[in-house]
């Protein structure tokens, strides 16, 4: 297949005039640059091509959450709750079904892989289905029907919190013990669209030595955590280990350049040090931060660190990933009253490379050898007509929506055409 992109982003400063892609086996063979005119066998990727979004953090499920945890009151905590009401609701089928909207939702916005932090195991008792991974192999298939990547990052979930036991609606997301956990993860199978990867759902739900355990059983498949999302999280846990999140995980042996932490908004200088000099990634989830009252991690900090940024839209508030990628350096202005503090090029490869690394899928994109995952942003829609051509990547991270995608493609294939999934 050939692709003749009007305009295509490299990863620079700027982007190219009309950039021809050979692709064979899911792969991009070859690139040709200044092609003026498409070749009549060519598809004609009309816009800006970038490659594919990667989305490296979501709970597919939470999507049916939306309008309804967003109008009212409260924290994080009472948004808990009701997210934990609609956990308690879902079976197989229903899971399906959401994730099915969530997932073609994510395609149209130009996301080619998300990973799934999968923690809604068991049935409503928190007993096994007859097949103990039916609600994993779910949420793989649908993810693959859309046409989308996956990884799905199959959470360890044992406790209700620190030194607690699971509420009645937790019962669901626990194996009981990490070694029925892993025994569980074992029998999932990947595919060519599929992943398996692993995740300590938080020092909450997972205790050091379980989380230990896990660490050394994943080896080198992403593992992902959340990590001081909240200020209590953080409390709770130097009440009960005289360490914050990140130094429980540090002893555990989970973090290295396989580990990813989710949020990581309220860590101390000392966390920033251990996640930057062990090379682990860290994904922002801006948009749900904002809407949980979370608060603004320190992205800047932990990115000179040593760690990789990714972006995940996490409760799918919204399901944007230029929103996701400006509000890294929006929100980090508010806090900090300055301007400037991320480059538009760094902003779009954490939305794009960052997350397909963390999620552990080779790179993706226009060069010869990347995987043939893609997006085009159309410049026909009002935000970005009048757009300069050699401001662009700055445009399409601070002007660009979900809306803008025109077309998509995953391995060499259209999943997305002219707006519509196929
Ligand atoms: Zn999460």
């Amino acid at each position: 297949v050939i692709y003749w992109c009007e305009l295509a982003w490299l990863g620079g400063e700027r982007v190219e005039d009309g950039v021809l892609l050979e692709v064979e086996g899911g792969r991009v063979a070859s690139l040709e640059l200044g092609v003026a005119e498409p070749p009549p066998e060519s598809q004609r990727l009309d816009g800006v091509t970038i490659p594919g979004l990667a989305n490296a953090h979501s709970h597919a499920f939470q999507r049916a959450l939306r309008g309804r945890a967003q109008a009212e009151r409260g924290s994080f905590w009472s948004w808990r709750e009701q997210m934990y009401e609609l956990a308690a609701s879902l079976d197989p089928d229903s899971y399906r079904t959401l994730a099915r909207s969530t997932f073609a939702e994510m395609a149209r916005a130009g996301i080619t892989v998300v990973g799934e932090f999968h923690y809604l195991h068991h049935d409503r008792e928190g007993n096994r289905y007859e097949d103990p991974n039916a609600m994993g192999r779910a949420v793989i298939e649908v993810a693959n029907e859309v046409g989308i990547r996956i990884t799905l990052l199959d959470t360890c979930y044992l406790h209700g919190g620190i030194g607690e036991v699971l509420s009645p609606v937790q019962r669901r997301f626990s194996d009981g013990d990490a070694e029925r956990w892993a025994e569980r993860v074992a029998a999932l199978d990947e595919g060519p669209l599929a992943r398996i990867g692993t995740a300590i759902h938080s020092v909450r739900a997972v205790d050091p030595e379980s989380a230990k355990w896990v660490a050394e059983w994943a080896g080198e498949r992403p593992l992902h955590a959340h990590v001081s999302e909240q200020p209590a999280e953080n409390e709770d846990c130097v009440a009960a280990y005289g360490r914050t999140p990140a130094e429980v995980l540090a002893d555990a042996g989970a973090l290295d350049r396989s580990f990813t932490a989710v949020h990581a908004t309220h860590v101390t200088d000392r966390d920033v040090g251990l996640l930057g000099t062990t090379g682990c990634g860290i994904c922002l989830c801006p948009t749900t931060e904002r809407d949980l009252a979370d608060g603004v991690g320190p992205a800047r900090r932990l990115h000179d660190a040593g760690t990789s940024l990714c972006l995940g839209s996490d409760s799918h508030a919204i399901i944007d990933p230029f929103e996701e990628a400006r509000a890294v350096e929006l929100d980090e202005r508010l806090v900090t009253g300055e301007r400037g503090i991320h480059a538009p090029a760094d902003l779009l490869r954490h939305a794009t490379a960052g997350g397909y690394e963390s999620l552990g899928w080779e790179p993706a994109g226009l060069e010869p050898g990347m995987l043939a995952d893609l997006a085009t942003v159309g410049l026909d829609g009002v935000r970005l007509a009048d757009a300069e051509r050699d401001k662009l990547p700055a445009a399409l991270v601070f002007a660009a929506t979900a809306a803008d995608v025109r077309h998509v493609v995953v391995g060499g294939e259209f999943v997305v055409r002219d707006g519509d999934l196929i």
